[in-house]
C-alpha cells in the first residue's frame, strides 16, 4: 500500500504553544540586549536534603552578566530600549546606598552610551565606610556614575524631575528609570526569566510547583506571576517581603501585574495569584535578623551559594520558613530566584562576625 500523499495548507490556523506566544508577544517591544540568558537552573541537593521536604532549585539570576548581574539587569533590557527610542542621553534612577539596581543601572547606562545620575537616599542606620562607600557604591563611582546622595524620607520622584529639568536646560535628554526599575516596561524582563525556567524545568522533567523570590518594589514578582499564569502551569508565586507593609506589596505586584498583562494582551489577572509574605522583614529594610544570618550561612556552607543581606538572605529564610511550616507539603519542585546582591556581603561585615576582626 502506498503513503497518502501529505497535504500542506499554508492557511491553516498555527498552534502556538503558550511559551511561544509570550516570546512572540514579547518581541514586539524594543530592547537593549543585556543578560547572559539562560541563567542557569540548578539543583540544590545538600539544601533539600537538610530542609525534607520538596527537591529545591535554584534559578540563577544573580548571573545575568551585567558588572556582578541580579535581576535589574532583566528589567534593564526593556527599559533600555525604551530610553533608546526616546534618543535619552542620560539615565536618572535611585535606591538606597547599597543599591543593586543603582549599579546595574550604571553599568546600563554604559553599554548604552549614556550618563547616570544616581540618587542614593540613606535608608539603612549603618555609616561605617564599608557600607557607605564599598560595594555597589564601589562600583557605581567605577561605572562612572554620577552619585548624590540625600537623607532618607526626601522625596525621590521630586527630585528626579527636578534633575531631569535641570539636565534638560543644558540640552540633555534624560530618562527617569523608576526605582528598582519596576513598571510595566520593566516587568516583561520577569515574563521573559517565567517563560526560561520552565522551559528548563520542562527540560529537567518537571513543572515547578512554586517559585520563591525576594520582593522589594514588585516588577519581579510581578513579571514572574504574569508568565506562570500565561504559561498556564499552574505555579504558585510567594514573594517574600523586604518591607513589612504586607498589604500595600501586594497591592503594587497586583497593579503592575494586570499592566504587565494588558500590553501583553492577556489577563486579567486572578488576584488569588498575588502572594507576599512579610514574616521575614526582621528589624527593618536592609538590617539584618537572625534568620537571614541562619539562611545566608546554610546557603553558602551546603551549596557554595553567595546570597546577600538585604534580599535574597531574607527570601531564603522565607522559603526555609515555609518548608518549616509546612506551608510547600506535598509539593515535588519549588524554585528559589537568586536575584543577586552578594555584592553587598562585604558592607555587612560586623554581621557575619569573621573571627579575629575588630570592626
Ligand atoms: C531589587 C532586588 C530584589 C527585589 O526585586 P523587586 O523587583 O524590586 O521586587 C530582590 N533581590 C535583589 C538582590 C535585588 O537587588
Amino acid at each position: 500500500m502506498q503513503d497518502r500523499p501529505m497535504v500542506y495548507q499554508d492557511n491553516a490556523p498555527a498552534i502556538e504553544t503558550p511559551s511561544a506566544r509570550l516570546r512572540r508577544e514579547l518581541s514586539r517591544f524594543a530592547r537593549l540586549h543585556l543578560v547572559h540568558a539562560p541563567t542557569p537552573l540548578e539543583p540544590m541537593d545538600r539544601l533539600s536534603e537538610e530542609l525534607k521536604g520538596p527537591r529545591l532549585w535554584i534559578k540563577r539570576d544573580d548571573c545575568t552578566g551585567l558588572a556582578t548581574g541580579g535581576n535589574k539587569t532583566r528589567k534593564l533590557e526593556y527599559l533600555l530600549g525604551e530610553a533608546l527610542t526616546e534618543e535619552a542621553d542620560t539615565l536618572i534612577t535611585t535606591g538606597a546606598i547599597q543599591s543593586n539596581h543603582a549599579r546595574q543601572t550604571a553599568a546600563a547606562a554604559v553599554r548604552a552610551r549614556m550618563s547616570c545620575v544616581l540618587i542614593l537616599q540613606d535608608r539603612v542606620p549603618i555609616h561605617d565606610a564599608q557600607y557607605q562607600f564599598g560595594g555597589n557604591v564601589l562600583l557605581d563611582h567605577l561605572l562612572d556614575a554620577t552619585i548624590r546622595r540625600y537623607p532618607d524620607g526626601t522625596n525621590v520622584p521630586v527630585e528626579m524631575e527636578r534633575i531631569a529639568d535641570e539636565l534638560r536646560g543644558q540640552g540633555k535628554r534624560p530618562c527617569i528609570i523608576p526605582g528598582g526599575g519596576s513598571s510595566r516596561v520593566g516587568s516583561r524582563g520577569y515574563v521573559e526569566c517565567a517563560v526560561e525556567l520552565a522551559e528548563q524545568a520542562s527540560a529537567h522533567g518537571f513543572t515547578p510547583d512554586a517559585v520563591v523570590v525576594g520582593a522589594g518594589s514588585a516588577g519581579t514578582q510581578a513579571g514572574l506571576v504574569v508568565g506562570l499564569a500565561g504559561l498556564g502551569l499552574g505555579t504558585q508565586v510567594l514573594g517574600i517581603s523586604i518591607s513589612p507593609d504586607r498589604a500595600r506589596l501586594e497591592g503594587l505586584v497586583a497593579q503592575m501585574a494586570g499592566e504587565t498583562m494588558a500590553d501583553l494582551g492577556l489577563g486579567p489577572l486572578d488576584p488569588r495569584q498575588v502572594e507576599v509574605e512579610s514574616g521575614y522583614v526582621g528589624p527593618g529594610y536592609g538590617l539584618p535578623s537572625d534568620e537571614m544570618i541562619e539562611a545566608v550561612g546554610l546557603a553558602a556552607r551546603l551549596e557554595a551559594l553567595l546570597l546577600d543581606p538585604v534580599y535574597t538572605g531574607k527570601a531564603m529564610a522565607g522559603l526555609i520558613g515555609a518548608l518549616r511550616t509546612g506551608r510547600f507539603d506535598g509539593m515535588q519542585n519549588v524554585i528559589f530566584i537568586h536575584t543577586g546582591g552578594s555584592v553587598t556581603l562585604s558592607s555587612y561585615r560586623a554581621t557575619f562576625a569573621v573571627p579575629g576582626d575588630q570592626p
